[in-house]
């Protein structure tokens, strides 16, 4: 019997995220979490926290996080929209911003969840080839488009836009939303959250997940003018009021309110990724510039994927995109010293086979 109803139904290829392997003693250093714990106080606000408070639906408002956000990027309060991941809030945008028959351009090399949205809504897009350093084209992006998405610094390579950059495409592109996603911008980038206020077609996006040592609470939010955030609020409120659940909001606003340790875990990284780069080298690597938590690494001598699956089976977890331009190497999140130290004596003994 055929089953009519087949043709009906919605066939994508989702979104494929790293594994998330559980096995004593391993070295994850897949996903570009934070090697370090949240701030102490966070665990501070889980003691505290009473749970009767459970039965009630959560703020839908979320005026605590957002006050504590607001002051910590120089915004309004109502300049913010908070959501259950930058997933979740960069797939509420790209619903609610890319409504044209132009197609929307991003990098070929990029993050890839944004072909799987734009697939996900019937967005038409165009992958802007990046140069063979991996750095993206400026002038590539002037030409007529129904959107722009920059992930700054770029995933996987690691590669940073300068902020005078990021401006020549919004002076170029006023007739549409741009989106910069943020995710990785405290690991030695400047925020184009100052360009907020000159360009109000300007979306920045930021995450909990990876310098601020949240990937599980899944907490992200966009920075834009107070009318995107309302078309945001209507599309979200359209789907679930209440995207963030209270626990989320509580632990967000704790950590958010400890810069210290912020500033003290994001310079650990950043060190250990600069003493990587260079332990990496002598291996005969060659890495990527990188402005974030990982490095995206290539050894001539051997194939990329040949080192994953030796590092995976003394489980060291790194990640490998099969994809073209990129097959030949590696994005390693940065880890704690001490992780690092077991990956490079690791690589040493593979490259040493080669
Ligand atoms: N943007 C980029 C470039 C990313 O690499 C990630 C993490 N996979 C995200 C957004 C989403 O992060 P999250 O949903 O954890 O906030």
């Amino acid at each position: 019997m055929s089953k009519l109803w087949f043709d009906k139904i919605k066939k994508i290829e989702p979104y494929v995220p790293g594994d998330q392997p559980n096995v004593n003693g391993m070295i994850k250093l897949n996903t570009n979490e934070s090697p370090y714990p949240p701030s102490p106080l966070v665990r501070k606000v889980l003691d505290e926290y009473d749970v009767d408070n459970l039965r009630l639906y959560p703020s839908f408002k979320c005026d605590g996080l957002k006050e504590i956000l607001a002051r910590t990027y120089g915004v309004d309060k109502c300049n913010i929209f908070l959501g259950n991941g930058s997933d979740e809030v960069l797939a509420l945008c790209f619903q609610t911003f890319f409504n044209s028959d132009k197609p929307v351009f991003f990098p070929d090399i990029t993050y890839s969840f944004y072909d799987v949205w734009c697939d996900l809504y019937n967005i038409p897009y165009r992958y802007i080839p990046v140069d063979e350093k991996f750095e993206i084209v400026v002038e590539d992006y002037f030409g007529e488009n129904g959107g722009i998405v920059i992930a700054n610094p770029n995933a996987p390579t690691g590669r940073y836009l300068k902020l005078d950059k990021i401006e020549e495409i919004l002076r170029h592109n006023q007739d549409v939303i741009v989106i910069i996603d943020e995710a990785y911008i405290d690991f030695g980038g400047k925020s184009a959250v100052g360009l907020l206020k000159k360009y109000d077609n300007l979306v920045v996006v930021h995450t909990f997940s990876k310098s601020r040592a949240l990937a599980g609470i899944r907490v992200g939010y966009a920075m834009c003018g107070e009318e995107l955030v309302s078309y945001l609020e209507a599309v979200k409120n359209s789907f679930n009021s209440y995207t963030l659940n209270s626990l989320s909001q509580i632990v967000a606003a704790a950590c958010a309110n400890d810069k210290d340790y912020f500033e003290c875990c994001r310079n650990k990284i950043i060190n250990t990724r600069e003493r990587t780069v260079l332990e990496l080298s002598k291996l005969g690597f060659q890495t990527i510039l990188s402005m974030s938590n990982f490095v995206f690494t290539t050894n001539h001598s051997m194939k990329a994927s040949v080192i994953f699956e030796e590092l995976r089976k003394i489980n060291i977890f790194v990640r490998y995109f099969d994809k073209p331009r990129i097959n030949n190497y590696l994005r390693i999140t940065i880890g704690t010293d001490d992780e690092m130290s077991s990956l490079i004596s690791a690589l040493e003994k593979i490259v040493a086979q080669s």
